[in-house]
Parts: C-alpha cells; structure tokens; sequence
C-alpha cells in the first residue's frame, strides 16, 4: 500500500486512496485553509474565539487557527462552558485547560452554575417537578449558544470558531429535514447564516469538509491528547438517533455525508432566499439577540422559574 500523493508506505486509507502520515497532515490543513480562504472565514482584523468542548475537534481546531493567529498576530481565545454534567465535561475540561496551557492560548471556563445558578442536571430536576415537556439536550443546546455569545462578546471576539465537522453538519442537515424545520436549514453552511446582529458573533466551520475520522487521525498524528468521552445524555438524543442512521448508510454508501453537504451548499441560497429570516431583536429581558420580544433561553427560564443572566 503506497501513498497515492508521495510513493512512500502509505498508512492511512482514505477514500481517496492510501496516504502517509505526512501527506495526510499536509492534506488536512490544507483542507481546513482552503475552506477559510473560500468562504473568507476570518480576516486578521477579527478577534477569534474558539468555542471549546475539549474533545477532538474543537482541539483540532484551537490547534491549527492558533497556528495561523500566531503567524498573523492575531488574538485568539478559547471559551469553554461547563454544563454541569459530572464526570463528563470538567475531564473534557482538563484536556481543554492542559492544552491551552502547553500551547500558551489564553482561556476562559464558564459554567451553568455561575450563569444561571444551577447545572444542567438541576435545571432538568426543575423541569421534571414542573412537568415541562423538553429534553436535556435542547435544554443544554439553548443555554450553551446564549453563553457562549454573550461571554465571545464580553471578551471582545468578532468571530466565533466552532469544530463542526461534515458529519455534524450532514447530521444537523438531516434533523432539521426530519423534523420539518427547513428555514433552520438556511442557517447552516461554513458561515452561519440568517442571523445578522451587532450583539451576534458570526460562527465559523473550518471543519467543515473534514470528516469526524479525519480530525480524529489528525489530532492522533500531532499528537493531541484527547480521550473520547461522549456525554451519557447523547444516546438520549435525537441527534444521536440520527448520526447512527446516516452513519450506517455512509458505511453501506460511502460518501452519502459528502453528497448530504455537498447538495446543502446548493439549497442554503434557495432557502434564505425563500424564507425571511425577519428582523432580529434584542430579547427585551437579557438584551441578547432574539427573534421574538423575549428569547428562547429567558423563555425557558422563565417557565422553570429561574432568574437569566
Ligand atoms: Fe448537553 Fe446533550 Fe451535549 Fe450532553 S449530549 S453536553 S446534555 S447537549
Ligand atoms: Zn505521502
Ligand atoms: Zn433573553
């Protein structure tokens, strides 16, 4: 087995073709730039905040654009929110905070608890004894995007870096076209869309063509010490139901996730041009952007009787 691009002991099998450990590094970053440079991601004027898990991609990620905002001089944080899920995210945590630490990145960690007065897991206790009918992971989704805006915001980014890969986003894609939900649909692509707002910072996906095992071998060949850790309440989500369907049928049919992307950046256009995406206000309770008078997130404290930031 040889490397299609350099002849030598190829060690990894892409679709493509087999690739050696230096080649695939060279075409993984070279990947991740090209989408940048494409879809003008970020300019040198922009501040960048890189929302971190602690997991593969959004290492991945802090990994490469402090590679090119140090090359730029360019700031660069990364923001981490503890939910408040135990054993799961405060080791996630860790990973974050040693890396950043050996890489000299400055960071920030903020949580539930501080933000909203208690951990996911309290708030769903709440919402159990009030019998509200939402998951954990909704929950957990609209809390974390409202925090991390506004605390991108407080630390001055003008652009938000997220480690959505292809498979993220073939797996968005298809829950929004399951569910019906295809004006959210228009808010996917590299550049999310439809939301424009001076208290908004824009999200960005270089990751947007790698695959979850390319980012997984490129975090294994530079050496990025993550342990793969899913959060116990993922098997309860629908995202969860989803990425396993379409992850047998991209076994079975290689490249469906690639034709699930590649037929969205046709369709995004069509749709945000077909649906509005009305005027965005600011949320007449916390003052962070929203679609109606009060935001989803005030919304949702609101009926579990808790006080928003
Ligand atoms: Fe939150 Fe669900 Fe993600 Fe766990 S899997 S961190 S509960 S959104
Ligand atoms: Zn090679
Ligand atoms: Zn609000």
């Amino acid at each position: 087995m040889k490397c299609i691009l350099c002849g030598k002991k190829g060690t990894i099998n892409l679709q493509q073709g087999p690739l050696c450990g230096d080649c695939f590094t060279r075409y993984f970053q070279k990947k991740v730039y090209s989408t940048i440079r494409k879809y003008s991601l970020f300019t040198r004027n922009d501040k960048l905040c890189v929302a971190c898990s602690g997991g593969k991609d959004s290492l991945a990620i802090l990994y490469l654009i402090n590679k090119i905002a140090k090359r730029q001089h360019q700031p660069v944080f990364a923001l981490g929110v503890d939910e408040g899920v135990p054993g799961y995210r405060e080791k996630q945590l860790a990973d974050m905070q040693h890396f950043c630490e050996k890489h000299g990145i400055d960071y920030v960690i903020v949580s539930f608890k501080e933000g909203y007065g208690h951990t996911i897991e309290e708030l769903m206790e709440i919402a159990r004894k009030k019998k509200l009918d939402i998951s954990q992971c909704t929950m957990c989704g609209i809390l974390r995007r409202k925090m991390l805006n506004a605390e991108a915001r407080k630390f001055g980014a003008t652009k938000m870096v997220v480690g959505h890969n292809l498979d993220d986003e073939a797996e968005t894609a298809m829950m929004n076209m399951f569910k019906g939900s295809i004006e959210l649909m228009g808010r996917l692509g590299p550049v999310t869309g439809a939301i424009k707002h001076k208290s908004f910072i824009p999200r960005i996906k270089p990751l947007y063509f790698c695959s979850n095992e390319e980012t997984a071998l490129f975090t294994k060949m530079m050496g990025i010490k993550v342990i793969y850790r899913p959060c116990p309440h993922r098997k309860e989500s629908f995202r969860d139901y989803v990425d396993r369907s379409i992850t047998r049928i991209d076994n079975d049919y290689p490249g469906t996730k690639t034709t699930i992307i590649q037929n969205m950046l046709k369709l995004i256009p069509l749709i945000r041009k077909g649906f509005s995406s009305g005027k965005i206000q600011e949320c007449s309770q916390c003052g962070e952007p929203s679609k109606g008078g009060i935001c989803k997130s005030c919304d949702m404290l609101n009926k579990l009787g808790i006080k928003s930031f």
